[in-house]
């Protein structure tokens, strides 16, 4: 016997014949004495449609007051596909329920649409895979000590399974997506990327916190917290796809760097001529985080000696605009800056890889890599794994395959 859990994304369940084709599937697969149980995506484009309708009634919903009807808004996406799959499994003779957040005691803060999970009891799921259902859960929603709805950001559903089967100490965690692994470098940009067996979860981590589309970056870290290996694979083919685990098993030695990763969602805002005095940056990224926005690369530069004046850059997620500006608004009045730049045509490039530490060498191949693709870069930023670089937004397919060539030459 074995508890597995399953997450399917929206494209796996985007019509109602998916819908069947996915409880088929699950069904085939299942030992007569597995515990099965199924995180679920809102169908298709149904939450970017949600988030339009929002835009029906003020352009911009993203925004105090409206976060709360945000949530209970978002959360009905993942409410249809768990009642259909359920059905599904009934109509196929096997006995389902489909569970909301809450349903299955899926605590999270009150950061709305943004939330965290703070704990899962996940009594009532254990209660209902002993009596033989196979257990639907709607994905990226918990609810707050008040009980309201709360959403753990875009691609949430992800993270929802990985905690789930943390939680229910699942001996197995898939996710099912449109794609049938981790890759070198998103392949509709790289023709050549590659297929990883295996990845670990920093690298993973890193690799999607720098953009890496496959998997949400808090899904990796909840992998890691309960050292749940978390399988990647197509739920459109029965081939193995990527193991996200702590170490790898197999001898993969043959890369030099994991993965090249970009994000295209990126915004880059300058506040220049502050005064070069203590309080400024603090008033500045204090009044970011207030509004809950991650600031990302930072820089700082003393652009007038003489006049003691300083330019502070730094970038956030293209999403995050619209209220950065506000909050900018207001902040650069307060510390008499000069004037604020907005650039939103900028993406960000990066390599990962456990292998780099403390080596210099893989900046200079990525630099030269960027030189020979005539793209410019703008600001620079390392962590202990990746090297980063912020171009524009225009350049960033000749800027990835140029830096992959370099690292992951033809065989
Ligand atoms: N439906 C949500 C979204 O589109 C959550 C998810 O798909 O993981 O972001
Ligand atoms: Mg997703």
């Amino acid at each position: 016997m074995a508890l597995i859990v399953k997450k399917f994304g929206g494209s796996s369940v985007a019509t109602t014949e998916k819908i069947l084709a996915v409880a088929q599937r699950i069904l085939s697969e299942k030992k007569s004495d597995d515990k099965i149980v199924v995180v679920v995506s809102a169908m298709g484009k149904t939450t970017d449609n949600l988030i339009a309708l929002a835009g029906g009634i003020d352009a911009q919903p993203y925004k105090g007051d409206y976060l709360r009807e945000m949530d209970m808004l978002l959360t009905t996406g993942e409410q249809v596909s768990i009642a259909l799959l359920a059905m599904a499994f009934k109509r196929l003779g096997q006995p389902a329920i489909s569970l909301t957040g809450a349903q299955v005691g899926m605590r999270t803060n009150s950061v709305h649409t943004k939330g965290r999970i703070l704990g899962i009891k996940p009594k009532r799921v254990h209660d209902e895979l002993n009596k033989g259902q196979v257990v639907v859960v709607a994905g990226f929603q918990g609810a707050d000590k008040l009980g309201d709805p709360v959403t753990l950001g875009r691609g949430g559903s992800d993270t929802s399974a990985v905690a789930l089967a943390g939680a229910l100490k699942a001996d197995e965690c898939e996710i099912f997506t449109d794609v049938d692994g981790v890759y070198s470098a998103d392949p509709r940009i790289v023709k050549n990327a590659r297929k990883m067996k295996e990845i670990t979860y920093s690298e993973m981590l890193e690799m999607a916190r720098l953009g890496a589309g496959v998997m949400q970056p808090r899904s990796v870290e909840m992998g890691q917290f309960f050292n749940m290996p978390i399988h990647v694979r197509s739920t459109f083919t029965r081939e193995l796809g990527t193991i996200i685990r702590e170490d790898y098993t197999v001898e993969e030695k043959d890369f030099e760097i994991r993965g090249v990763a970009h994000d295209m969602k990126v915004a880059k805002i300058s506040v220049l001529g502050v005064p070069n005095s203590p309080g400024i940056a603090h008033t500045i990224f204090q009044s970011l985080a207030d509004a809950n926005i991650s600031v990302d690369m930072i820089v700082q530069s003393i652009r007038n000696i003489d006049r003691d004046i300083n330019d502070i850059v730094f970038t956030i997620n293209l999403t995050d605009l619209p209220e950065a500006k506000k909050v900018i608004a207001v902040a650069s009045e307060k510390i008499n800056a000069a004037s604020v730049l907005v650039e939103e045509d900028m993406a960000k490039v990066s390599i990962v890889g456990a292998g780099m530490l403390g080596s210099p060498g893989f900046a200079a191949r990525m630099f030269g890599a960027l030189a020979r693709a005539d793209v410019n870069i703008d600001i620079i930023s390392t962590s202990e794994i990746s090297v980063s670089c912020l171009v524009r937004g225009s350049q960033v397919a000749d800027a990835v395959n140029s830096i992959h060539d370099e690292f992951f030459p033809d065989r």
